[in-house]
């Protein structure tokens, strides 16, 4: 018999009823170190007390009104989000893959407007994810998120990834744009080196055709900056970001600049819950604390230190594990043993970490974790490791 919850997650058998910090608790009182952040979401941490307040006050005076009225919340965070990034201009919206139906229809509406409706293409990457709308998967391109479910939505190219000879090659007078992640998170957290962005950027701009960036998952300080793309010293035309811009609660955005927006006049999108007050609330209260200097460079700081100890780890686990890979607090154990395992393994000594593609186990602890939650979450991973090498014996 089908469960009452639709089957299209392998569910782990935890019941997590409370969070603080990097911490989850189960039902049963074990107290789980969280490096998954409900996948690169709670960036603050769970329950932090500045989005619990943000939360809770708006909550007390006006919870939803519609987009057609001013909402001064939103306001507040689409001036942030300008202040702080290349764009222009911001739409708001509750996940990331309304953020990819955005971009596209924003990129598409871009060339319809300049009178050359023809160009429609979008060309993305191999192992990319762009989320599980129609608009997302035929991005995307992958067999796994899209058997079964043809007809796809036309007008999308895809080359392996950083193989930028097959890109020129893919671009015709039909591509309006290229998307891309600048790290790759499903795809097992691939990060794209700074000289490949920049080269990325050379090519669009050769071919006159616009920048789509996915910062949903390393966005928001995630690796060290504010945004990815600002450590190859590009700029992109359009942006999709969520996950981690809510802290939890659910709120995306699409990011441009004036030129690439400029198709997307009254009445063009819309959502209803997109920006909402409640949203917007805890959204400008995460970059209040996220979009500083110095918060910024303790996510570094803390990488660092993460780092050094996985590298220690792999080295001593070499059975289990290949390499470290990725940037800032978005990194990733390339397997040797299978990554499920390790996953599994992982509940048992109480540390949560999150399987990708390519045989990879990802770490997106919260922001904030501390020094010692690093040190612990590592010696609980060498528990994992050792309990995953004596099975394979
Ligand atoms: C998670 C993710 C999405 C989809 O976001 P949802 O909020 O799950 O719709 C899109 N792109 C990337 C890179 C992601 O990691």
């Amino acid at each position: 018999m089908i469960p009452s919850v639709l089957p299209t997650y392998n569910r782990a058998p935890l019941n997590f009823v409370k969070g603080e910090g990097s911490w989850m608790i189960e039902a049963d009182g074990r107290r789980f170190l969280d490096l998954g952040a409900g996948i690169a979401v709670n960036v603050l941490g769970h329950a932090n007390p500045i989005l619990v307040e943000a939360l809770t006050e708006q909550a007390g005076k006006l919870w939803h009104v519609s987009n057609l009225y001013q909402i001064p919340q939103q306001q507040a965070l689409a001036d942030k989000l300008v202040e702080n990034s290349f764009a222009d201009t911001v739409f708001f919206t509750n996940s990331g893959t309304e953020a990819c139906e955005l971009a596209v229809k924003m990129a598409r509406k871009y060339w319809y407007d300049k009178g050359q409706p023809e160009k429609i293409e979008i060309i993305g990457c191999e192992g990319a994810f762009h989320g599980r709308s129609s608009a997302g998967i035929a991005a995307a391109g992958g067999e796994k998120l899209t058997k079964g479910f043809a007809p796809l939505l036309p007008g999308f190219k895809h080359v392996p990834w950083l193989d930028w000879d097959a890109l020129k090659e893919a671009i015709s007078d039909k591509t309006a744009a290229v998307i891309v992640e600048p790290v790759q998170g499903e795809g097992g957290i691939r990060p794209m080196p700074d000289a490949d962005m920049r080269a990325l950027r050379e090519i669009c701009d050769e071919a006159g055709i616009l920048l789509i960036l996915d910062e949903v998952q390393c966005g928001v300080g995630r690796t060290g900056k504010l945004f990815a793309y600002e450590w190859a010293g590009i700029t992109p035309d359009i942006m999709m970001v969520a996950k981690g811009i809510g802290g939890g609660f659910p709120l995306g955005a699409v990011l441009a600049s004036e030129e690439a927006a400029s198709g997307m006049t009254a009445g063009t999108h819309g959502s209803t819950y997109g920006g909402n007050p409640l949203g917007c609330a805890v959204g400008n209260a995460v970059m209040d604390v996220v979009a500083t200097p110095e918060f910024l460079d303790d996510v570094s700081r803390k990488s660092g230190l993460l780092r050094q100890k996985l590298e220690g780890l792999v080295a001593a686990h070499p059975e289990v594990f290949e390499e470290v890979r990725g940037v800032g607090l978005m990194l990733g154990l390339k397997c040797k043993a299978v990554n499920i395992d390790v996953v599994n393994a992982g509940y048992d000594a109480q540390v949560a970490i999150v399987p990708a593609a390519d045989n990879v186990v990802r770490l997106l602890p919260p922001l904030t974790i501390s020094e010692d939650e690093i040190s612990e979450a590592v010696s609980r991973l060498d528990k994992a490791a050792e309990q995953v090498a004596a099975a394979k014996d």
